[in-house]
């Protein structure tokens, strides 16, 4: 369900200096929350501790990222801690090894990220009340009969459990069940969302992959121009424009992307406690 490795892209760790360009215009905003990933394992950055804690010293409220768990080492686990993030989305869909990885014998893979969850709920546990930890598992064809034990399992021991629908990342994925509303409206991630991507290049949507070729959905390059000069700027507005006067066809991504009329699913709180 994830596009990461599907096309080939180009990847790589946003320098520190870019970032710490970034949160310094954040700084005296009131933004609600910042999420360290996009297409890609936050862990996987040498410098993820870092750019919590500078986030954090520069007063951003909300400081949080999704990651598989893989990496998060005991130590690295501390680290975060320490560094005040506010919470942390382990995203794993599966209660198995086999389960989690079935073309191949990963059954040590969940084993280990199982062990690290575990371990990092203690470590926090033991500090205080931060980072919130919540569990999440996406709703499709391989994981709708765990749903309710993977609710059971961490329902007390994570601060909640998200069940979210499966999203088609700008229509990369068909998944061919996706409700849709009678008429098509603004997506609300143009509003709401900036999204700057590892090498500075931003857009409006943390669903489109820029380094698919799709470049009309690319709105500045935050290595050139402050946020202010590319969230104000020309390219914004008449993406907006084009979408409120109905011509989606004006960015090729959104035309083929079902996800708009979902967007409110990403704002709701955690729902897994009410589904039980
Ligand atoms: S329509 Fe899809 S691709 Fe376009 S901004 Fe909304 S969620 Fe992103």
């Amino acid at each position: 369900m994830c596009p990461a490795g599907k096309k080939k892209r180009k990847t790589g760790y946003m320098p520190i200096g870019l970032f710490r360009r970034i949160i310094d215009q954040l700084a005296n905003k009131d933004i609600v929350c910042l999420s360290l990933h996009k297409l890609g394992e936050p862990l996987l950055h040498p410098r993820i501790a870092e750019m919590i804690s500078y986030a954090k010293e520069k007063r951003i409220k909300h400081v949080r990222f999704a990651t598989n768990a893989t990496l998060l080492t005991a130590e690295l686990g501390r680290e975060i801690i320490d560094a005040d993030l506010d919470s942390i989305t382990f995203s794993i869909d599966a209660l198995s090894g086999q389960r989690y990885c079935p073309a191949g014998d990963r059954k040590n893979i969940f084993t280990r990220l199982d062990r690290n969850i575990s371990t990092f709920i203690k470590l926090r546990n033991k500090k205080g009340k931060k980072p919130k930890i919540f569990m999440q598992i996406i709703t499709m064809e391989e994981t709708k009969d765990i749903i309710k034990q993977f609710i059971k399992k961490w329902a007390g021991i994570a601060d909640d459990v998200m069940v979210k629908n499966v999203l088609s990342w700008a229509g990369e994925f068909n998944f061919g069940n996706r409700k849709q509303i009678n008429r098509r409206l603004l997506c609300m991630n143009h509003l709401s969302q900036g999204v700057v991507n590892w090498d500075g290049k931003v857009s409006t949507c943390c669903l489109f992959d820029n380094n698919a070729g799709d470049i009309d959905g690319i709105i500045g390059d935050a290595r050139k121009n402050s946020l202010d000069e590319i969230f104000y700027g020309t390219k914004r507005l008449e993406l907006i424009i084009s979408q409120l006067k109905g011509n989606y066809k004006s960015v090729p991504h959104c035309m083929r992307c079902p996800d708009w009329n979902d967007y409110l699913d990403r704002f709701r709180p955690a729902r897994g406690s009410l589904q039980t």
